[in-house]
């Protein structure tokens, strides 16, 4: 049996006993019987929908646990490492090669990075405890926010404590039930998230389709007020870009606002990695929101946008995951605000990882392997065709010393899933064909 015949019979008889398993639901309230020591119940609530047990998402993490279990894997998820993670990584006493972490350029964990949270922790203390509006700020929050508004060439910038919440409440703010989100199809959860508390119309386009963005604003910009298109600036599922000239072209003309997500692009393009915008030469005014997150080059975590000074302000003071959230504390702020210092310092970083990240595509091609339609920048997706096939060859390579994460369905379309690949700048071409080398053996070998 092939194994793309052997994982797939094995999910078609998983998903069976799991819609078995919810024909048999109980449809009427629980008697005392099924639930032990319940009072009766007097609402005539089925008992399913009190249970987290009887949840969906629950029934499906099971039997995803299941089908691992049955396949003689163990869980991919929650890995513990010992320490820092970069090109490789300790995990329970065992040294991996790395290729699932967002730490690009190596600043996690850097000496430098590491000594400037210490002293900030030691200045300013653990917490800032309350929302900075009330509470008050530390000049590390401005120095921060300054420093991201100049590598953007923007007025001014603002830091939220995450960058999933600075995409919900930048876009759960902005706009409203008359407005238009229009965003690629690939486009991460929190932007989704964002448009459907903004109560707007929310409409995908097909990935990197600035043609089918256009038919959409053809037909539909007229029924509304303020429009949202959405997009990043490198897509962490695929590893690849959008045509950022014609996104411009076509949202000045439509007169809409474009928003870009640089969570994966920021430090990874561009001559000194200054992202999307360095990488097509663009002045940065030709978009109207940039987002990043602090949690990937930037070595801390949290969120940012940046832009005009209008925009920063009225996000400053209004928008909820900022005004009603507490302040980054500052040994996070401090780590993000050293790593923007060594970007411009020492850019061969940003050199290292293009140049590894080039070699990595180029190699797995010269081997055969499926690399969709990444450009070779820091993300790179091997697509198997499997979740249980990804899920396995990772295990397997995880056996041999190399650690990267398999994206199973519904993460991206079943036939789609894959492992990926995050380089690092400090990966090394031995690296490279240690694992390509293992990686086709491993394939080669599976029944
Ligand atoms: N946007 C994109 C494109 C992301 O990939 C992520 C998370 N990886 C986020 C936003 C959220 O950022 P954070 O993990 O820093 O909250």
């Amino acid at each position: 049996m092939s194994r793309t015949r052997h994982t797939s019979d094995l999910k078609q008889q998983l998903l069976g006993e799991a819609r078995g398993r919810r024909r048999t639901r109980p449809a009427a309230p629980p008697s005392r019987d099924e639930a032990p020591g319940a009072p009766p119940s007097t609402t005539g609530v089925p008992e399913h929908l009190t249970r987290f047990d009887q949840h969906p998402g629950y029934q499906q993490l099971s039997m995803m646990r299941e089908g691992a279990r049955r396949l003689g894997l163990t869980d991919p998820f929650f890995k513990r490492h010992d320490g820092n993670a970069g090109a490789t990584t300790t995990i329970q006493g065992r040294e991996y090669l790395n290729f699932a972490s967002y730490n690009y350029l190596g600043f996690s964990g850097d000496p430098r990075v590491n000594r400037a949270a210490q002293d900030a922790l030691e200045r300013y203390g653990s917490s800032v405890s309350a929302s900075r509006i009330v509470s008050g700020e530390r000049p590390i929050h401005g120095e921060l926010e300054a420093a991201l508004a100049e590598a953007y060439g923007v007025d001014d910038a603002v830091a939220f404590v995450s960058g999933h919440a600075t995409n919900v409440s930048t876009l759960g703010y902005l706009l409203g039930p008359r407005d238009l989100v229009l965003h690629d199809a690939y486009v991460h959860n929190s932007a989704l998230v964002g448009a459907q508390l903004s109560g707007a119309q929310r409409m995908a386009f097909a990935h990197n389709d600035p043609a089918a963005l256009e038919d959409l604003l053809s037909r539909h910009r007229h029924r509304f007020e303020r429009v949202m298109i959405v997009i990043e600036g490198l897509y962490s599922m695929d590893g690849d870009l959008p045509d950022l000239p014609r996104f411009v072209e076509i949202k000045r003309r439509h007169q809409a606002w474009l928003m870009v997500d640089e969570a994966h692009s920021f430090g990874v393009l561009g001559e000194r990695g200054l992202g999307l915008r360095e990488h097509f030469d663009v002045p940065a005014s030709d978009v109207d929101i940039w987002m990043g997150t602090l949690s990937k080059t930037l070595a801390g975590c949290g969120g940012f946008i940046a832009g005009c000074q209008a925009l920063v302000d009225t996000l400053r003071y209004l928008a909820p995951g900022f005004l009603y959230s507490v302040g980054m504390p500052a040994q996070v702020a401090a780590p993000s605000l050293a790593a923007l210092a060594l970007m411009r310092e020492e850019p061969e970083r940003a050199r290292r990882l293009r140049e590894i990240s080039r070699y990595f595509l180029d190699r797995a091609r010269d081997r055969g392997l499926d690399t969709g339609e990444s450009i070779g920048a820091a993300v790179v997706p091997v697509i198997l065709g499997s979740s249980p096939l990804a899920a396995s060859v990772s295990h397997a390579l995880f056996e041999r010393g190399i650690n990267v994460q398999p994206i199973l369905h519904p993460a991206v379309p079943e036939k789609s899933a894959r492992l990926r690949f995050f380089l690092s700048c400090d990966h090394t071409e031995a690296d490279i064909d240690c694992t390509l080398d293992e990686l086709t053996a491993i394939l080669a070998a599976h029944p």
